[in-house]
């Protein structure tokens, strides 16, 4: 490891509270997480989208962005899972300590990766919402296939078959995607954070 104190530029930069003032906002990291299918990448576009619209600027990390480059070394095992998190954690919290809202929409399957990402972001930044839906559910919409063919053997350790996901204890936000239309759980999502991001009073 090599010592914290052989980059002392945390004094030297430029504070986040002056680039969240230009910005003219709060940030924080709004966590998505669930079963594939279960509507994290839909809420994700539309609650940039939405900030965007509200004059905020965000970011989003998804399997795409993330898993095509930054993480393309990693797999599906419990281990190469775990370091997936680990990295888009420690990328949120580069982002968040720069004042930018940062939107993380990933399966996050067991307590274990949640409470590591929660550390590595902050508490008092860390927002973990939930997009709940069954699997059953998800298995029907299969959005992108993947339920078909890991039934068919062809994926392995596929989430919810040989690689379980754990419902969370204590989210700050559950989106029940099996309920709400997409536009009522973005809605939900909207009225949620706003207090937390738009500039204080
Ligand atoms: P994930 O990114 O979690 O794998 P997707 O967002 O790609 O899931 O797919 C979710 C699917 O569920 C989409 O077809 C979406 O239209 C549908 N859906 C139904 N209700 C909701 C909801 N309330 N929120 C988000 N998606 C929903």
């Amino acid at each position: 490891m090599i010592p914290a104190e052989l980059y002392p530029t945390t004094d030297v930069l430029m504070s986040r509270s002056a680039k969240e003032e230009r910005l003219g906002q709060r940030a924080k990291v709004f966590w998505l997480y669930g079963l594939s299918g279960s509507g994290k990448t839909t809420l994700a576009a539309a609650f940039e989208r939405r900030l965007h619209e509200e004059g905020l600027f965000s970011v989003v990390l998804d399997g795409d962005n993330v898993r095509s480059g930054l993480n393309k070394d990693l797999g599906f095992s419990d281990e190469d899972r775990s370091e997936n998190i680990r990295r888009i954690a420690e990328a949120a919290k580069l982002f968040v300590e720069n004042g930018v809202l940062t939107i993380v929409s990933f399966i996050t399957p067991r307590e274990r990766f949640r409470r590591m990402a929660r550390e590595i972001v902050g508490e008092n930044d860390f927002l973990e919402v939930y997009a709940k839906a069954s699997y059953e559910t998800c298995e029907k919409r299969d959005v992108k296939g993947l339920y078909a063919k890991a039934n068919a053997g062809k994926i392995r350790d596929f989430t919810g078959q040989q690689s379980n996901f754990e419902e969370p204890s204590a989210p700050w936000l559950v989106l029940d995607t099996e309920v709400s239309t997409p536009e009522e759980s973005l809605e939900q999502l909207w009225e949620s954070s706003q207090k937390l991001v738009l500039p204080s009073a």
